[in-house]
């Protein structure tokens, strides 16, 4: 969708911007980023989101296609946040992608080896095709990319903040800001009015802090936050979707310590 609107919103050229790419006319009066912006900001955290998935297959059954795994943390590389996810397509074909949120990336072979090793200790299959492989980097970062859009050029996607700091997801972000601008346009508002939530932008700026400066800590933040809360809410929460009640109710569950500490780090820079 976004890609969509990039061609309905500028016709004229796309411009590499670092290792991002955003859709902008070549004269276009909008800000330019600072060279190196992100990783030279100090008032951004980056964290990046490496992972690789093998989508295989099984002779025999071994998933359930009505079930899925979403973050299992039992096999961890050294002392970092990083998880291995399942998402069956039947019963002998499935999606397992191993991904990390981290300050520093893995060496190469380790996502191989912690996809065998999730095959052999937890799923227990020892026979299996891998039939497609995918690898990306998700930059994981609170960088206030809509100040360089403005009313009538707006940076969409990554280039533009649309995936979200704390998780990554960007195709609910991608959906609903295509949409509110179609809605900004057709009212004639400035194009990029409320694409942003600063609430839910300082709750992903104070979580990735405490994941770039005590990362071991992941697993059992996320782990006690889908214990003590309902699915639904989290998924809620995690598409920005909660009311201050329910964020209270699901951020009264995490340590407070790291919390406060990175808040304090928030306010200071
Ligand atoms: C394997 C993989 C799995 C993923 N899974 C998920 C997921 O499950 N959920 C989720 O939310 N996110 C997921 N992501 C992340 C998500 O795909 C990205 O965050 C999102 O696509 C970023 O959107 P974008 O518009 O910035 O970039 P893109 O979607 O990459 O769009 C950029 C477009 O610009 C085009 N382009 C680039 N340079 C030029 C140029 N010079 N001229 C013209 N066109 C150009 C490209 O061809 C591309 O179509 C995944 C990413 C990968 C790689």
């Amino acid at each position: 969708m976004a890609d969509r609107f990039a061609s309905l919103a500028s016709r004229e050229i796309t411009r590499p911007i670092g290792f991002l790419t955003v859709a902008c006319p070549n004269n276009s009066p909008i800000t330019q980023y600072p060279n190196n912006s992100i990783s030279q900001s100090h008032n951004s955290t980056l964290a990046l989101q490496p992972f690789k998935g093998w989508v295989v297959r099984t002779p025999d059954d071994h998933f359930d296609p009505s079930r899925f795994t979403m973050m299992d943390y039992r096999l961890r590389w050294q002392d970092t946040t990083c998880f291995t996810y399942v998402l069956p397509m039947s019963r002998r074909e499935a999606l397992v992608e191993f991904t990390l949120f981290t300050p520093t990336l893995p060496p190469e072979g380790a996502y191989d080896e912690m996809l065998r090793q999730y095959f052999d200790k937890i799923l227990k299959i020892k026979e299996f095709e891998i039939v497609e492989t995918e690898f990306g980097i998700i930059p994981m970062t609170d960088f206030p990319f809509e100040k360089y859009s403005s009313g009538k050029h707006v940076r969409i996607g990554t280039a533009g903040g649309w995936v979200k700091p704390s998780s990554g997801y960007s195709f609910k972000n991608c959906e609903r800001n295509s949409q509110k601008i179609i809605e900004n346009m057709k009212a004639g508002r400035p194009a990029n009015t409320g694409l942003f939530s600063s609430k839910f932008r300082f709750y992903d700026s104070v979580f990735l802090g405490v994941l770039q400066a005590q990362n071991e800590l992941g697993p059992s933040l996320f782990n006690g936050m889908y214990a003590k809360n309902d699915i639904q809410k989290i998924f809620a929460f995690l598409d920005n979707e909660t009311s201050l009640v329910e964020d209270l109710g699901i951020i009264s569950g995490f340590p407070k310590w790291p919390f406060l500490r990175s808040l304090f780090n928030y306010l200071a820079r």
